[in-house]
């Protein structure tokens, strides 16, 4: 176990870099293996109630075409993926009302129905719509903190609460989720000292999943004159937890290849163990732009094998079962 110092040290020192990553990496290898898991992910809707100043899905945004994908729709989606061979989806949105408890209950069960994990990544619910999707069957659901600095925190989510996300985490915790949670990289304002925090705060609450992604600036909102996060303190963030949190799922994050062409390829040698490529159907796909440039994120539709053939080649496999956590 790290202490606070001592993880501020490693995130200011860029002389070991390369020991962090190898060590992150046996650390990986070690306790989760060599398997590579897929999470086919489907982008359902880019309508969105919140104002965060980074996101560019901010219902204040727009320059943004809307789109909702019917219900359906998701379903079949879901159901081309698990025929692709995914073994989990994962359904991502902004916060959109309109996807009611009655709705996703619907969708839900009948994603289950194909006998795979399924994940949500929809924001914060309350604990009776949360209690509902696990009853009808949910798997794991992500929501990042993306940051525990409280004060950041306030200015960069106007009309939201910390504690209600952290409340959210808790219940989740509390109903039996699989929980991911994680953070961005590389904010204005946002210290190394509170990255630091981010990380023990992933390690006390045990979490099941995290994910790291930097700071991309977008350019329709607040922060589009603020420069992208370090790809290389985005590695090292992910590679410490890593090694404070030796079994859990790690995604190499889409922002990561954002910038830098090989950037997930280099997560999965630092930390990382999970990939999510992008399922959603492609005339929504470009729509869903929580930051730009977010084109790599598609190859499995284009290009089935590709993203196979980059995991063989760094000689690792593409998992054929669920992936939970603690089923090596
Ligand atoms: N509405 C859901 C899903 C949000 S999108 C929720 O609240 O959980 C998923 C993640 O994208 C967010 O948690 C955030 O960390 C990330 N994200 C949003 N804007 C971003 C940006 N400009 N750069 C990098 N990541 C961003």
């Amino acid at each position: 176990m790290f202490t606070k110092k001592e993880i501020i040290d490693i995130l200011k020192d860029n002389t070991q870099n390369e020991q962090l990553f190898e060590l992150a990496d046996i650390v990986r290898h070690n306790n989760v293996g060599d398997e590579v898991h897929l999470r086919g992910l489907i982008e359902f809707s880019n309508t969105c109630k919140c104002t965060c100043h980074y996101c560019g899905l901010r219902a204040k945004n727009k320059n943004i075409e809307r789109y909702r994908i019917p219900p359906d729709d998701i379903i079949k989606y879901a159901k081309n993926a698990a025929e692709l061979g995914f073994k989990t989806i994962v359904l991502q949105s902004g916060e959109d009302n309109f996807y009611t408890r009655k709705i996703m209950c619907k969708i839900i069960s009948e994603i289950k129905k194909l006998n795979i994990a399924l994940t949500l990544s929809i924001g914060e619910r309350n604990f009776e719509d949360l209690k509902a999707f696990k009853d009808a069957g949910t798997d794991r659901y992500l929501l990042r903190i993306e940051t525990t600095d409280e004060n950041l925190y306030k200015n960069l989510h106007p009309g939201m609460d910390f504690n209600n996300r952290l409340n959210c985490l808790y219940n989740l915790q509390k109903l039996g989720y699989e929980t991911g949670s994680g953070c961005l990289v590389g904010l204005p304002n946002q210290t190394i000292e509170s990255l630091a925090d981010d990380i023990l705060f992933f390690k006390e609450n045990n979490f099941d999943m995290i994910g790291i992604g930097p700071f991309i600036s977008h350019p329709d909102t607040p922060l589009k004159d603020a420069p992208n996060g370090n790809f290389t303190l985005s590695l090292k963030v992910m590679a410490l937890v890593r090694i404070l949190m030796k079994d859990i799922n790690i995604p190499a994050t889409t922002a990561m290849e954002t910038l830098h062409p090989q950037g997930r390829i280099i997560a999965l040698q630092s930390g990382a163990n999970v990939v999510m490529p992008n399922v959603t159907a492609s005339k929504y796909q470009n729509k869903y732009e929580i930051y730009p440039n977010k084109s790599h994120s598609g190859e499995k539709n284009k290009c089935a094998n590709c993203l196979e053939n980059k995991i063989l080649s760094i000689g690792r496999t593409v998992s054929n079962n669920y992936g939970f956590r603690n089923t090596v």
